[in-house]
């Protein structure tokens, strides 16, 4: 939308009407004219008339509290939609909060733009002391896929563009915009402004294998005695959701789903290894790795948990620099994971035989007893509640509700609901990813909310809820469809710790039996306290039922956790005995 300016026409000594067009507008039609459809911020200096006029244009404007929760809902869109999610900071506070959310984006490979306003050039190259000075683009650059500035209003076309294509195409990823304060009052002619922006077409062009490395990759698949494929968050990423199921019921393979592909198919699926997991990591002789990376959450590849027997992997990423990233790939698959499973597909119509039947009854005893075994520990009614038995109610959520979608945090919380909550559909579960982190769960809940419209379960430690638990206000104030149960046990890892001076609480706890379910109703919102399975499953249905932003706080035993969850083996040992 453009304004139209009286002009003087110098020439004709007359007055002439242009239309003129400037900074924030083109940079609002560019995000139009690509579909982005929504932008997720935190208003301030130099964007705030950005937001206000994104909004009277159509555009969807979330407005968070902090740049990091905004930024993570920015990530976990992109994630849901393969569109880039777009954060909007100020400058320098503002777009370092948002780093940390665009740093976890490109690591976890989710598409993502963080576009922040940034201060005069020449007073931060020359560092005089600018109102919020920093060189931001300097500072995004080795924390991002790609990074850009655009200094005048014709670039803005192509800035945007370039934004992008570089966070979709490929190996997706964060992407950072710098736009100086100055860019946006710049004024332009309408239609010279219209003229420079640009259509991304075709924005991640789909990439196909050779025909040779697929050859490769089903005689290395056909040799196999013990196959096994395993679904990464790439896979789900695809949305190649029946090009998948079909590969994989086609050949009757096992597979095991890395936490945030769970639902690709079914947990409950007869080829699911997920109740294996240690068993098919360690005996299979062939591993098809799908969108997933061979990095520490798959112990890279080698060592204890994948036993002794030799093995080899064949790899279907994108990203060609992945192979052989932590051990040798026998048959690396570089493509686009819908492209390459299709052609897998076509390559085993003329012939393929199932998996040994050893091997399959292998899987399927080991995963009676380890079901078995659990489903006595979630029946436990104990009081307080410990994890298990919590957790056995939120199971029982997930299965009569298998659409809503699911987001995890903590230690203990995130370790034992990955592998308690069983999930039906493609990325219903969304979690703390590659780097393990804490402080994405309202973030990721309001995104998950608007981006899909579906009810979200988030499912939170207490210590892990802290790092964006003021968002409760933003769930309230959009009136999101967001029910959260905070797993309260008093402190992170275990409410028990003290002080050995006996000075201060202990380093790991949190105020005793503190009452998080206020903070909604302080909001307008929802709260309950419950301290039993059954008053649990009652309250979060309630909550989901009612679609209104709801919170309940659920006492669990603050015994009940264990140091750092399943990854305690990471925590560095002191070498001086305790006196
Ligand atoms: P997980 O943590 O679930 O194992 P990772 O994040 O480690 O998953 O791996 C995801 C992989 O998927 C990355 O290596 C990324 O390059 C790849 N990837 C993402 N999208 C696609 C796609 N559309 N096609 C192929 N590979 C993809
Ligand atoms: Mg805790």
């Amino acid at each position: 939308m453009s304004a139209v300016a009286q002009v003087i026409d110098v020439n004709a000594g007359a007055e002439v009407e242009q239309e003129l067009t400037d900074g924030f507008h083109l940079v609002i039609d560019a995000l139009k004219l690509n579909d982005i459809d929504t932008i997720y911020g935190v208003p301030g200096i130099p964007i705030t008339d950005l937001g206000r006029m994104a909004q009277a244009e159509g555009i969807r404007v979330i407005s968070f509290r902090h740049e990091q929760n905004a930024g993570n809902a920015a990530a976990i869109a992109g994630f849901l939609t393969k569109k880039p999610g777009v954060c909007l900071t100020v400058s320098a506070p503002g777009f370092l909060n948002g780093l940390t959310a665009l740093a976890n984006a490109t690591t976890n490979c989710f598409p993502m733009i963080l576009i922040s306003g940034s201060s005069e050039r020449e007073i931060v190259d020359l560092q005089q002391g600018d109102y919020e000075e920093m060189d931001q683009l300097a500072i995004a650059k080795p924390l991002c896929k790609a990074a850009f500035r655009v200094l005048h209003a014709e670039d803005i076309g192509i800035g945007v563009a370039r934004a992008i294509r570089a966070a979709v195409s490929g190996r997706p990823g964060g992407v950072y915009l710098d736009l100086p304060a100055k860019l946006l009052g710049q004024a332009l002619d309408a239609a010279k402004g219209e003229k420079s922006l640009v259509k991304v077409i075709d924005a991640a062009p789909a990439q196909l294998p050779s025909p040779e490395a697929v050859k490769r990759a089903l005689d290395v698949l056909k040799g196999a005695k013990r196959p096994l494929i395993i679904l990464g968050k790439g896979a789900a990423y695809a949305q190649a959701d029946e090009t998948i199921r079909d590969f994989i019921e086609t050949t009757g393979i096992p597979f095991l789903p890395m936490s945030m592909a769970k639902g690709l198919l079914p947990d409950t699926h007869p080829q699911s290894a997920g109740a294996a997991r240690s068993t098919v990591l360690k005996d299979a002789d062939v591993v098809l790795l799908v969108g997933a990376r061979l990095n520490w959450l798959l112990s890279h590849g080698k060592g204890k948990t994948w036993g002794d027997a030799p093995k080899k992997f064949i790899q279907v990423d994108i990203e060609p620099k992945e192979m052989d990233s932590n051990v040798e790939i026998a048959a690396p698959l570089v493509g686009d994971i819908g492209s390459v499973v299709a052609a897998l597909n076509n390559g085993i119509k003329s012939g393929w035989q199932a998996p040994p039947s050893e091997w399959i009854d292998a899987i399927n005893a080991r995963k009676e007893v380890n079901i078995s075994k659990m489903s006595q520990r979630l029946l436990k009614n104990s009081t307080p509640m410990d994890f298990h038995s919590a957790l056995g109610a939120l199971k029982q959520v997930i299965k009569e509700r298998p659409d809503a979608i699911l987001v995890n945090e903590g230690a203990n919380t995130l370790d034992l609901a990955r592998g308690v909550i069983d999930m039906y559909q493609p990325r219903k579960r969304l979690d703390v990813g590659t780097w393990g982190v804490m402080g994405i769960g309202m973030g990721f809940a309001v995104g998950a909310a608007v981006e899909t419209g579906k009810p979200v379960l988030a499912v939170e430690g207490d210590s892990a809820f802290g790092f964006s638990g003021m968002e409760v206000e933003t769930i309230c104030r959009y009136n999101l469809p967001v029910t959260i149960v905070i797993f309260n046990n008093n402190g992170i890892y275990r409410g028990t710790d003290t002080d050995p001076t006996g000075r201060d609480p202990g380093t790991t706890v949190f105020v005793p039996d503190s009452r998080y379910d206020k903070m909604m109703e302080a909001f307008g919102g929802v709260g309950y306290h419950v301290t039993t399975p059954d008053e649990l499953k009652k309250a979060v249905d309630a909550g989901m039922d009612s679609g209104k932003p709801t919170l309940i706080n659920a006492v669990i035993d603050p015994a009940a956790g264990s140091e750092s969850g399943n990854i305690g083996s990471l925590n560095p040992q002191s070498v001086v005995k305790k006196k």
